[in-house]
């Protein structure tokens, strides 16, 4: 495992989404070369003769990372757009970086540097796999893909970090970047920027921000500051052995920070589908030998509250079977959308209902892991 594993963001996981990589085919690896031709026709790429101080750039990043060099950097003219990006294909063992000449005359080599390593990261992790928004068949799917492409990002804003050396380099080119503007205009005062986020936590009102695929610069600038304070970046890269919390806790704290801005919609949904599907996943282990029996009942109040039991008892009373069962199948189809950590809980929270139920244990047992198939688990 490289250190680049070691300091990855914990909520960039995509295993709680997917559990397929995709296959590559022909038709992808051909795509591959024709991007590859049109990038090599209309960009420029970057060599030690054409640009040597971009070049050594790329050097200096590879031997920080210790990562082996896999891909061919391209400039292409664009004074209008800060940009850079990574283009790979799914288990393509080599991926090109395309850098605007704008955001190489904005940067001083060693914020370039940063740069350089952020989207070298996506590569290094994958990110191309993850699931795409625009794909989603649903809200609730969209928002969380979202929200682990927005995870992805700050595992790449570390290794850009890593890449550049210094924590500083880092954030003066993310200022940069945010604002568009060069040194001149700027004093570094991060403190003041991140005044922002202060004066956003203190507003309720919604914003469009839980749409995008990147957190707000003032997430990243927070978020970087905080690792840099870690304990295990302490630890591996310099010798002081000062952090005051370990990576984990403060990745916590960067998940709430992120929610400032985004709004709390993904949170609230994901809990009430998790919450819909425990309800029903245990009315239908209450409802394995056909009665509501005065002890579920006394049981479901308990777990779900009194106004929930009467709901399901007055539908009871108007309804078949099949509606129950169909109303299940729906929402554990919408659970699927879920994390797979939400998922497990759902399953844990419902054996743990059951346990109370008065019933045949091994048919309860054996209808939860039916359940436990209509999930992404089995
Ligand atoms: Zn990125």
């Amino acid at each position: 495992m490289s250190v680049l594993d070691q300091i990855r963001y914990k909520y960039d996981d995509p295993k709680e989404f997917t559990s397929t990589i995709e296959i590559v085919d022909k038709e992808k690896l051909s795509l591959k070369e024709s991007h590859l031709k049109t990038l090599l026709s209309s960009s420029i790429q970057i060599s030690k003769e054409l640009f040597p101080t971009l070049a050594e750039s790329v050097d200096n990043v590879f031997q920080r990372l210790k990562i082996e060099n896999k891909f061919t950097f391209f400039i292409t003219a664009n004074h209008m757009e800060t940009q850079a990006y990574c283009s790979s294909m799914p288990q393509s063992d080599s991926a090109e970086i395309v850098l605007t000449s704008k955001i190489v005359e904005l940067l001083t080599a060693n914020e370039l540097e940063y740069v350089l390593g952020h989207e070298i990261a996506h590569f290094y992790f994958q990110h191309s796999l993850y699931p795409n928004p625009n794909e989603a068949k649903n809200r609730i799917q969209q928002l969380n893909a979202l929200d682990l492409s927005r995870a992805a990002e700050i595992s790449s804003d570390r290794v850009g970090f890593i890449a550049a050396g210094h924590l500083d380099h880092s954030l003066r080119a993310i200022l940069k970047i945010a604002s568009g503007l060069g040194e001149k205009h700027i004093q570094f005062d991060y403190e003041k920027y991140l005044d922002q986020l202060k004066q956003i936590e203190s507003m309720n009102t919604r914003s469009g921000e839980i749409l995008n695929t990147h957190p707000s610069f003032l997430n990243r600038v927070q978020a970087l500051t905080w690792f840099s304070e870690s304990k295990e970046y302490q630890k591996i890269f310099t010798d002081k052995n000062q952090g005051k919390h370990s990576l984990s806790t403060i990745d916590d704290k960067i998940n709430e920070s992120i929610k400032t801005i985004t709004g709390k919609e993904l949170e609230v949904s994901n809990k009430e589908i998790l919450d819909r599907a425990v309800m029903w996943g245990a009315l239908h282990i209450c409802l394995l030998d056909k009665v509501f029996s005065k002890q579920e009942q006394a049981k479901f109040t308990e777990k779900f509250g009194d106004k929930a039991k009467m709901s399901i008892i007055s539908l009871l009373k108007i309804s078949n079977p099949a509606l129950v069962s169909g109303r299940i199948k729906e929402y554990f189809a919408e659970a699927n959308s879920l994390p797979i950590r939400d998922q497990h809980k759902i399953v844990e929270e419902i054996k743990s209902f059951a346990n109370h139920i008065n019933g045949n244990q091994e048919q309860i047992n054996s209808e939860i892991q039916n359940l436990e198939k209509l999930l992404r688990l089995k």
